[in-house]
């Protein structure tokens, strides 16, 4: 992966020359801003496919199968609809259906339904299969991003102390046990912060393994070669799928749109 810059809301990386792609590399954003990629992403609200969860299950990740982790999608939920079953009404994330109703969107549907997918209302509910609109994390037709839902709410609370413009560069460890972090306030000197209790790292797909590599937990071969002195040997990093998007295959209409208000595609 390689570092192409970054602004005051995103990290830009991007992916290493892809062979399929004639060597060019992929644009991979991530957010920067408190709420991460929460706060630049594209809101759609959809959880895993049940078989995911159940695979881990399986695999020997015990509580973290679909009938396991569903309570816990309810709770966080403020939906505006849907089955009960499948959704809360009275969480921290606001879900909404999109405000702004393309009438492409909806010919886009009868064209799927016409092909013979099953048209469906809701992909966090019964199936994931089918053809509908979406919903969305927002709140009043805005945004609702994850620190929206869960930590603006808790800013005031005495046991919560919120640094930005901080790099954490790596896990304090004592043999193998994580009892801080060394953080850089962007150029100054680096600074260790001891945890009391526990230290929870989540700096997204891919700079949480990035971190932890740093530390010296990964592949202890993958360490050596970049000079760091291996502590954990775990396969961290490996197995990682994304699924990178291509931002040119954008429409131009000749006709404007029918619905008042809207602008041209
Ligand atoms: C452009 C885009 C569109 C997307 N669209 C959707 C969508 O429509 N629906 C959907 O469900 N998902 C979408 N996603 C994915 C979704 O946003 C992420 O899966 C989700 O936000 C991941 O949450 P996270 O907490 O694991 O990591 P992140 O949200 O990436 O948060 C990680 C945080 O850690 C910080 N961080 C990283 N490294 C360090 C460090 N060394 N020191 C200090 N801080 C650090 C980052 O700045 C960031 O704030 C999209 C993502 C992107 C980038």
């Amino acid at each position: 992966m390689a570092w192409i810059g970054q602004n005051e809301v995103r990290l830009g990386f991007a992916s290493e020359p892809e062979p399929a792609l004639n060597g060019r590399r992929v644009y991979i954003a991530r957010g920067k801003t408190l709420g991460g990629s929460s706060a630049v992403n594209a809101m759609i609200y959809m959880r895993g496919n049940p078989m995911d969860y159940d695979g881990w299950a399986n695999e020997g990740a015990p509580g973290w199968s679909y009938q396991e982790i569903l309570p816990y999608f309810i709770k966080s939920e403020r939906n505006q609809r849907g089955d009960e079953r499948f959704h809360g009404r009275s969480g921290p994330l606001s879900v909404q259906d999109g405000r702004y109703k393309h009438p492409l969107v909806d010919r886009f549907v009868e064209a799927g339904i016409q092909a013979g997918h099953k048209h469906n209302d809701d992909f966090n509910g019964a199936s994931q299969l089918g053809v509908g609109r979406l919903q969305f994390t927002m709140r009043d037709g805005s945004r609702w991003s994850a620190a929206d839902a869960y930590l603006h709410p808790a800013r005031q609370r005495s046991n919560l102390h919120v640094l930005t413009g901080v790099l954490v560069t790596r896990v304090l460890l004592e043999g193998s046990h994580a009892v801080g972090v060394t953080v850089s306030r962007y150029g100054n000197e680096e600074e260790n912060l001891g945890a009391e209790c526990e230290v929870v790292l989540s700096a997204g797909a891919y700079n949480s393994p990035q971190i932890l590599m740093l530390s010296g937990i990964g592949p202890a071969f993958d360490l050596k070669r970049f000079g760091i002195a291996p502590i954990v040997d775990l396969p961290v990093g490996e197995n990682l799928q994304d699924h990178p998007f291509v931002c040119r295959s954008i429409l131009r209409m000749s006709r404007h749109s029918s619905v008042p208000g809207q602008q041209r595609m």
